[in-house]
């Protein structure tokens, strides 16, 4: 059964305080409502708050009895350990109950200069330390205009198989994130976004991975998340903005549950 997945990154947003209101409120409205366990729940909150999120998800029961709602990391290092200052392993994370880990987000990409290569090495290391990595791809504005769409999110791809092999991207999760409906409120329309997945489903086929679960990410919500999770090749969200309030992304969750009920 193909699993679904709906993922909230914080990005580097919440005080302390926040990010446990915000933990207690979803874990509260999760409690309330049937998760199918086709459905996955996902929270990435910044590095500082995983470990304090894991004890609330989980009772202090940690990764021995795991909670409903997991809990992720934004980002890893590509290395197992070393002199990487103020860099985080993924093996730190799986140390602390992570379970999930984003990886060549936009931000990283545009911000800290990640490459493909870069980012299947990060791919390597989540998996070998035990986390199951959601890998972001797409294209920007400039390359949507240009009709280039198809052509970059295939390389994004093939350079991502080419490093990290086809295995990796089975175990993994792909997030569709049009750089120019992360953070705008210009959501892809689900035409433009099952185009893309179908493209993607088939480029991955390719490759020998058909079942990776390819997510849609930029500016979802509580009104367009059922439009997206109606979508054939569609199978769940990542969430940025929305997921910072407990009432939206417990919508986001709902649609989910009412798409994909067992
Ligand atoms: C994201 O950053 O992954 C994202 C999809 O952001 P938003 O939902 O705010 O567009």
């Amino acid at each position: 059964m193909k699993q679904r997945v709906v993922a909230g990154n914080w990005k580097m947003n919440t005080l302390m305080h926040e990010a446990w209101r915000l933990v207690e409120e979803i874990q509260q409205g999760v409690d309330a409502r049937t998760i199918p366990s086709n459905i996955d729940i996902v929270v990435c909150p910044p590095f500082l708050w995983i470990n304090d999120t894991v004890v609330r998800l989980t009772g202090n029961r940690g990764a021995t009895e795991p909670s409903v709602i997991r809990c992720g990391a934004q980002d890893c290092h590509h290395e197992a350990s070393g002199a990487f200052t103020g860099d985080v392993s993924a093996s730190m994370l799986v140390d602390i109950g992570c379970r999930d880990v984003i990886v060549g987000h936009s931000e990283r990409r545009q911000y800290h200069g990640e490459t493909n290569e870069l980012i299947a090495r990060k791919i390597t290391a989540a998996l070998r330390a035990g986390l199951r990595p959601i890998v972001c791809i797409g294209e920007s504005l400039d390359e949507r205009a240009l009709g280039r769409t198809a052509e970059v999110v295939s390389t994004q791809i093939d350079q991502l198989v080419a490093h990290a092999g086809a295995d990796a991207l089975s175990a993994s999760v792909v997030a569709y994130e049009p750089l120019w409906a992360i953070g705008t409120g210009v959501a892809a329309t689900t035409d433009q976004a099952q185009e893309v997945h179908a493209l993607i489903r088939s480029r991955l086929s390719t490759h020998g991975a058909p079942d990776t679960p390819i997510l849609y990410g930029g500016s979802v919500n509580a009104t367009n998340a059922a439009d997206y999770f109606a979508c054939p090749e569609i199978d769940g969200a990542l969430v940025g903005g929305a997921s910072l309030s407990s009432t939206t992304f417990l919508a986001i969750i709902s649609a989910a549950c009412a798409a994909w009920a067992e």
